[in-house]
């Protein structure tokens, strides 16, 4: 082959090249572009998978908790009612039980009433309640009934004191040897503070025997006249005789004559009431402490009431230790700081009493005097215990403790 031949072939190589090859680039080109729209598609498809995949997984996880906390609740809730169960089934046996320990307790309530009533056993429905009526009708609904009240004690004529007889008195008193003298005379001589009650006092049926003692408690501090007006609200009421200020003054709301309602009967202990006791009440309240001339002034007022009524030292007592159920006053009351004390001032006045007997046996001598020789005196029970004044007696006890 010639080259001219040759170059003819290339030359139709070139042309057929240049006449195909655009052709061919397009549409590898076109091919390209759409494989990659495909492939790009493929992508966002598989995003979109794994989207839905993780929001699937999530569910799932969720569902499969739910399921899960349903389960227990289920559980729980069986459990809980199998317990309900058993519990009412124990409350059924329990209401049995007492459903029959009522009926009997019933029966021996009524047998013990129709005994109570003074009716046979046999005693039916309408007999038993005739009865009760009757019975009902006779006894008291309180304590005391209320026509047993006075709104003031009758007034006894004071007879009239000097200012030196009312200084003996109180001197007296601050000896311990005042115990002659009536409330009324240490009411003249301011001893006692006179603040009355209104209501809420009766006779006494019986002798004083007891002293009680009392806190007040007052829920926030108080003085005694507080305290006392506060009981003065109608007929029948609570109070004390005697009233113990934080200063150690000391009110005198009635006579310790008469009575008036310091102590629940229906719980007291010991026999001791509201008949036969005078109370004392010693204000205080909260973290409140006794004061030293309140307790100095208790002491004496103690001291004075068992001399004027001969109460012994065992019946001083507490309104917490005769009426335990619900009482616990006097709070906080050193009861041994008291008796000592209590004694201290006994031991000074049977000094004092000695004192006056030895006295008595001495007989004045004047030098211009016969020596004596009549009956000497053979008494020595101490001075009578009379009501009337002796000065004479008294200014002797000058000492105070
Ligand atoms: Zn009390």
């Amino acid at each position: 082959m010639g080259i001219s031949r040759l170059l003819q072939l290339f030359v139709a190589l070139m042309l057929t090249m240049s006449f195909v090859y655009p052709v061919e680039v397009l549409a590898a080109a076109r091919s390209t572009s759409v494989r990659a729209r495909s492939l790009q598609s493929t992508v966002a498809a598989r995003r979109t998978i794994a989207k839905a995949k993780t929001s699937t997984a999530r569910l799932t996880k969720k569902s499969a908790t739910t399921k899960k906390s349903t389960k227990n609740t289920v559980a729980k809730k069986s459990v809980a009612k199998g317990i309900a169960r058993k519990a009412t089934a124990r409350k059924t046996t329990a209401q049995k039980l007492q459903r029959k320990s009522k009926v009997t307790r019933v029966a021996v309530h009524r047998a013990r009433r129709k005994g109570q009533l003074g009716l046979r056993h046999t005693a039916g429905r309408k007999q038993v309640k005739a009865k009760v009526v009757a019975v009902a009708k006779k006894a008291p609904k309180y304590a005391y009934p209320a026509d047993i009240f006075m709104w003031t004690a009758p007034e006894t004529a004071a007879l009239p004191m000097s200012s030196s007889t009312r200084k003996s008195v109180r001197k007296a008193f601050n000896n311990g040897v005042a115990g002659k003298f009536s409330p009324q005379q240490l009411v003249q001589s301011d001893v006692f503070e006179e603040d009355p009650l209104l209501g809420g006092i009766f006779v006494r049926r019986e002798g004083v025997r007891y002293i009680v003692m009392h806190s007040t408690e007052t829920e926030r501090p108080a003085d005694a006249p507080r305290v006392i007006h506060s009981w003065n609200r109608g007929m029948r009421h609570p109070g004390a005789q005697y009233v113990v200020d934080r200063n150690g003054k000391i009110y005198q709301t009635v006579d310790p004559k008469f009575a008036t309602v310091h102590v629940n009967i229906f719980r007291t202990e010991n026999g001791v009431n509201n008949d036969n006791s005078i109370g004392i009440e010693i204000v205080r309240a909260g973290k409140q402490k006794y004061t030293s001339s309140q307790l100095e002034s208790v002491m004496k007022l103690v001291t004075y009431i068992q001399n004027r009524f001969d109460v012994t030292d065992a019946c001083v007592v507490g309104h917490g230790q005769i009426q335990p159920s619900d009482r616990s006053d006097p709070v906080n009351f050193d009861w041994t700081a008291f008796s000592n004390a209590k004694a201290n001032l006994k031991m000074h006045s049977e000094s004092l009493a000695l004192k006056r007997r030895t006295q008595s046996w001495i007989i004045p001598f004047h030098k211009d005097d016969k020596p004596y020789d009549g009956p000497r005196p053979t008494d020595v029970s101490g001075p009578a215990a009379e009501d009337e004044l002796d000065e004479s007696e008294l200014d002797e006890s000058t000492e105070n403790i």
